[in-house]
């Protein structure tokens, strides 16, 4: 069993789609292992996308990152991480196919629903960011 970490982005937030999109992975046999709403400020945001930090994008990335709290969920599955970015689709919502989340509820590259972790490398270290050891659950 793997876990990974998805956060719930503030247009997913703001629009209600939270339930639906959750629907989506307790349907695809995801089990909840932990939740929280949160605010991300600058330091985390640069910290979990120091792999675009330096892009053009990024200011605008990061302001909306900011403009409503987010949700970040442990969702566990055989091969949840591999499972979640197939169920997503690709990170341009433009490009992805419609059944897919981006597909059906993403506006483009930068406001695209949820982010999830790429690899069970980054899951480990992002789940560890948004997580205390206690707020998971076995
Ligand atoms: P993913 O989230 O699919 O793993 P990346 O790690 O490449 O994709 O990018 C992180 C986030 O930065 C994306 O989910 C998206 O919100 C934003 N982003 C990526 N590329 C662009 C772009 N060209 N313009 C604006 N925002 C972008």
């Amino acid at each position: 069993m793997e876990t990974t970490l998805i956060l719930l982005k503030p247009d997913c937030v703001k629009k209600g789609h939270c339930g639906d999109v959750l629907q989506r992975f307790e349907e695809a046999g995801f089990r909840i292992r932990g939740c929280k709403m949160m605010r991300l400020d600058q330091q985390v945001l640069r910290e979990h996308y120091a792999h675009i930090a330096a892009k053009p994008f990024f200011p605008e990335v990061e302001e909306f990152m900011q403009s409503s709290p987010v949700i970040a969920i442990a969702l566990e599955a055989d091969g949840a991480v591999d499972k979640v970015r197939t169920l997503l689709g690709p990170t341009d919502s433009k490009k992805a196919e419609k059944g897919t989340i981006r597909g059906d509820y993403g506006v483009d590259v930068m406001v695209n629903v949820v982010h999830a972790s790429d690899s069970q490398e980054n899951a480990a270290i992002e789940l560890k960011r948004f997580f205390r050891g206690d707020e998971l659950f076995d």
